[in-house]
Formats: C-alpha cells, structure tokens, sequence
C-alpha cells in the first residue's frame, strides 16, 4: 500500500441502535470532494447521543471514500460511484462470503479506489441478507441547486420518496453503470439517493441533516407512531418543504446525454436543475454543432464544471395520477401480459450474471413506444443494447434469498 494514500480518518462516523428491527445505511463522500454529508452525519449521531434518542433498529454512518476526503478530491485514481458493476460486485460478495473479506476480488496491484471499493463492501455485505435495509447515499454539487432526491424505479424506493418533501428524481441510477445505489438497489433493498446543494454550501449540510431525519422516521427506525419521534423530524420536513417549494415533486429521467472528452462538449449557461425546456431548444454545443432538447422537458444535471461523461439529462414529471397507474399496474402485475405482446421477449434469468431476482425482456431498437414508454412505465428501466434490440432490465422489489442460498 502506497504511504500517502493511508487515510487519516475512520470509515465508520457512527452507529447506533440495536441489531434488531431495520437497518439504515448512510454513505457520504464516496466523492471525496463532498464532505456535506460527512458534517451532516456527525450532526445525527450527536444529536441521537446527546437527546438520548431510541432507535427501534440500527443505523450505520460510513464515510465513502476516505482516501479522496482527506486530499479533496473527487476520487485519486477511479470514480468510486462507477465501480459497481454486476460483475465485481458478484465477485466481491464470493470472496467476502469464502474469506470474510472481499479484499480476495482485488487485483494483484490495487489503486486506491478499489481499495476504498473493497473496504466499503465489507462494511456493507453483513447487511445485504437483511430484509429491511435502506440505503442512503449523500452528496452534493458544483453547480447551485435545490437540494433533491435520487430513487431507482422500484416500489419499495417509492415511499421513501413519496415522504421526502423535495424533488425526487426517478430512474437516474438506471442510467448510470456502476454505483453504489443500484448495486444495492440489485438486492432487492431500499436506496435513496440526495444531492444536497452546492459542494461548500453550509446550507448543504443542513438539507442533507434534515433528509437524514426524514429518512430515518420513513425507515421505522425512530418508531411507528410520529407521536414518539423526535421534534427534529417535524422540524426537518418543515424546512425541507419550505426549501422545495415550487419544484415538481416527482421527475422520471428520460434521456440521457452522454459525453466523450473529444465531443468537446460544452453546456450553454443558465440551466439549472430543474430549468423548463421546449423541444429543440439549444442547451449547448460539441464540435458537431449545437446540441438541442429532444421534447418538452426539464434539464437535469447540467454539466457546467469538474469531470464527468453526463453532458444533461432530461426529464419528465409524472403526474399524481400516472405515479397511481404505474404503481397499481406492477401491483396487478400487467406486466405477465406485457410479454404476450408481439415484439416482446422475455430472456432467461440468469443471462446477465450477478444480477438475481430481476426480469430482463428484449425489444426491438425501433419500438420506440415499448423501449421508452410503456417498459420503463411498468419499471423496466435499465436498458442494456444488444445489437438491433434492448435489454431492459426490472430489478427485485424485494430483497430475494437468492444470495444466502447461491
Ligand atoms: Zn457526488
């Protein structure tokens, strides 16, 4: 191990509570330039040590990437939230079951993040055959913004989101290969994500201080009745409804905008999450000419500084109405009928190895209606290309014992 890479602080911020009932896993700075969530979680466990206050489960507080906290940065080598993928994920998890330790899935010459990667897992990995786990992820942004949540397309994140009085974005981890939120979301287990504001914002602490306490009364780990929780919570929603206020509640992320370094991409100024666009206009320009908006939508994510290959998202709102739809479909399971319709395949389980519990159904590229409509409406979100079809993915809404017994 490299001297100067040794990290100066201890991956757990805290736990607290006991080993029964639900568990909350709260992650922050697994981008070491966004220490928010790191201030935001010392102010929780405070606060439970000095109001003495029960926890009816366990919460855990993990620091994400130490490495890169204590130099600042992003990450040193690899972004540690695009590390997640099926594959190490299920190697990983072999090792720590076979050794106790997932140090065993490393290569011979490990650079710093899949050291972090390694030492998160075996953190997390005694919890993953829990049945109510929740995990949250906390981090915050270059650019201003209303603080916001980050929820994967199942019905078990919806309460979580549903509670939470501040945008909620859906499906944004479907899009992203690799991070934490959806290797978790893969086991079938609650995930939240929260970007809490601008990255030296002191009010992003606060805003990720008050999802915090939110969370932990939707979880049930401050108790069934909202009579016995702390005054914390009415007073984070509080705040958090104020913050909110005026954004759309709930957005459904329907495109995706993806950079290489040569596109020399660059997004035209104003945006901000959130920002109401028509179809055509321009939010920016590569080097083939300008870039314009698909449909009627709003910006998402605007890249306007630092590193990354997300040039924009788009979005939709969904409507109280459609979010009921949608659920009572998946509830009635409409989706067995969905498979009877002509173009519509299901591929066997199994065919994409580490993923357990999840339903793949293959259509064609020009089926534009079934790929971007009606398939990601029934949570078949995750779309893989496989030469002239996609692979759309629907991940377990429930934590499966596939795990234990593999
Ligand atoms: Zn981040």
């Amino acid at each position: 191990m490299v001297s100067e890479s040794t990290p100066q602080v201890p991956r757990v911020i805290g736990r607290a509570g006991g080993t029964a009932g639900p568990v909350v896993i709260t992650i922050a700075g697994i981008h070491g330039n966004e220490p928010a969530g790191v201030e935001a979680l010392i102010r929780v466990h405070e606060r439970i040590r000095t109001e003495s206050i029960a926890l009816t489960g366990e919460l855990i507080s993990l620091r994400g990437n130490r490495r890169a906290l204590v130099q600042e940065e992003r990450y040193l080598a690899h972004d540690l939230n695009r590390m997640w993928r099926l594959k190490r994920v299920s190697d990983l998890l072999d090792a720590w079951r076979e050794f106790g330790t997932s140090a065993r899935a490393n290569s011979i010459a490990p650079n710093p993040e899949e050291l972090e990667q390694v030492e998160l897992f075996d953190e997390i990995a005694p919890y993953l055959s829990r049945r109510s786990v929740h995990l949250i992820d906390l981090h915050t942004a270059s650019a201003a913004s209303v603080p916001f949540g980050l929820i994967g397309d199942t019905l078990r994140n919806r309460p979580l989101a549903s509670e939470l009085p501040l945008p909620v974005l859906l499906g944004l981890e479907e899009h992203l290969e690799g991070s934490l939120l959806e290797a978790i979301g893969n086991f079938g287990h609650a995930t939240l994500g929260v970007e809490g504001g601008q990255h030296r914002d002191p009010s992003a602490v606060d805003c990720i201080e008050a999802v915090v306490w939110v969370a932990l009364s939707v979880s049930g780990l401050l108790g069934p009745r909202s009579s016995e929780w702390p005054a914390v919570v009415e007073q984070s929603r509080n705040f958090l409804a104020e913050v909110g206020r005026g954004y759309p509640r709930l957005v459904e992320v329907k495109h995706r905008h993806g950079i290489e370094p040569d596109d020399e991409f660059v997004m035209r100024p104003g945006f901000e999450n959130f920002t109401r666009v028509v179809r055509g206009e321009r939010l920016g320009g590569d080097r083939t000419g300008p870039v314009r908006s698909i449909s009627d939508a709003h910006v998402l994510l605007p890249l306007y500084q630092g590193r990354g290959d997300d040039g924009f998202f788009l979005g939709r709102r969904v409507s109280g109405v459609r979010e009921k739809l949608q659920r009572w479909a998946r509830l009635l399971r409409i989706d067995r009928l969905v498979r009877l319709i002509p173009g519509v395949r299901r591929v066997p389980e199994g065919s994409l190895p580490g993923l357990v519990g999840a339903e793949i159904l293959e259509v064609h590229h020009s089926d534009y209606f079934l790929r971007c409509e009606l398939l990601p409406a029934l949570g078949y979100r995750r779309a893989r290309r496989r030469g002239e079809h996609w692979w759309l993915v629907r991940r377990p809404e429930w934590p499966t014992d596939a795990h234990e017994a593999r």
